[in-house]
């Protein structure tokens, strides 16, 4: 039996989930209108994996005979002033997440629920990836400043991104 207090938590997450799959297909079609299509490829495989994030939580959920509630989902912004902007809010965002993984593992040990605690410990790792990634892009934008071949490059190198099923999936899915 799940803890009311850890199921709350963990339909907030879940909502931060799908929130941050919105987020991130708004920049999609943000660049799909800039004519980023690589940028807009990144952003898209990133809406998928928030997909399964909030999938994975609303399996666990179900697996501890837990109550899955879908909340509204709050409205995203429509517009970033320049590449860099949009990965300056994904770091800025995925920070925040990062704080609420914490805190919800925090909850899991007050509540000595040790099963909640171990399944988070997957996301703790994915959360360092996160902000990994976004910083890592966000060093390199600085780089290539106003310089257009150098966006272009980047660009067709975020086009090669693709998508996979991440592990946790994969294991329920077997
Ligand atoms: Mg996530």
């Amino acid at each position: 039996m799940l803890n009311p207090k850890i199921q709350d938590a963990l339909n907030e997450q879940i909502n931060a989930e799908f929130w941050s799959a919105y987020l991130y297909l708004a920049m999609a079609m943000h660049f799909e209108s800039k004519g980023n299509a690589g940028l807009a490829n990144w952003f898209r495989v990133q809406f998928k994996e928030e997909q399964a994030h909030a999938e994975i939580f609303i399996n666990y959920v179900v697996s501890r005979g837990g109550r899955v509630v879908l909340k509204p989902i709050a409205g995203v912004p429509e517009e970033w002033s320049s590449p860099l902007a949009a990965f300056e809010n994904t770091l800025e965002h995925e920070q925040k997440v990062t704080a609420m993984i914490n805190n919800l593992y925090a909850l899991a040990e007050e509540c000595h629920d040790y099963a909640t605690r171990g399944k988070l410990d997957w996301f703790v790792s994915e959360q360092v990836e996160e902000e990994e990634t976004a910083q890592g892009l966000i060093d390199r934008l600085k780089l290539t400043g106003d310089d257009g071949l150098a966006l272009y490059m980047l660009d067709t190198e975020l086009a090669a991104r693709t998508y996979n099923v991440p592990a946790p999936l994969q294991t329920a899915a077997q």
